[in-house]
């Protein structure tokens, strides 16, 4: 299904004229949501499921929420990821990113090497560096801080922590 064409974007009035003919329930949380009200687990679940009519009212109410609080402007952060290894144990198989220690093409970047490659990045008009990695036994866990410290980038602020962040690294946003 190509959505976008299906979709009301240009037409004035659309999504009124869909309030008054899709599931009332789905309305009443679209409505609540335009004027603020945060919604509950219930009722996010519904939005989730919804498809048709009620998924094109669902785009155009969540496009208005969009052009309300932010406007049309666009912003974004150049980043680079800096993958200090492949080596990792979990075989998660999210990624076909990780390697065993002994396999022929696994790496393990040095702390040196991950400073070179942000401050590539800063020259390159990076303002943020995202250091992760696979997770290798034995991995010491203050490694935030440690590449952290490599990475030494002009003005660094800020340190954002990875979703492990006692055994990965995080990443770094220097100031402007
Ligand atoms: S590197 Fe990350 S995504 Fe890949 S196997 Fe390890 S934990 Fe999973």
């Amino acid at each position: 299904m190509n959505l976008s064409n299906e979709i009301g974007w240009d037409r004035r009035d659309r999504l009124e004229a869909l309030f008054g003919v899709i599931n009332q329930d789905v309305a009443r949380v679209l409505e609540r949501s335009l004027d603020h009200v945060e919604m509950d687990f219930d009722e996010g679940l519904l939005l989730a499921e919804t498809s048709g009519l009620e998924l094109e009212a669902l785009v155009l109410a969540a496009d208005q929420v969009r052009r309300q609080r932010v406007g049309d402007v666009v912003t974004y952060v150049v980043n680079r990821n800096i993958n200090f290894t492949n080596v990792c144990f979990v075989g998660c198989r999210f990624c076909a990113f990780s390697r065993a220690p002994r396999e022929r093409d696994a790496y393990f970047l040095s702390l040196d090497e991950v400073g070179r490659r942000a401050r590539q990045a800063w020259d390159q008009g990076a303002r943020e560096v995202c250091v992760q990695g696979g997770l290798p036994r034995g991995l010491v866990p203050p490694l935030t801080s440690v590449a952290v410290r490599a990475v030494a980038m002009p003005r660094l602020d800020g340190e954002r922590g990875s979703p492990r962040p006692t055994t990965a690294p995080g990443s770094v946003r220097p100031s402007q």
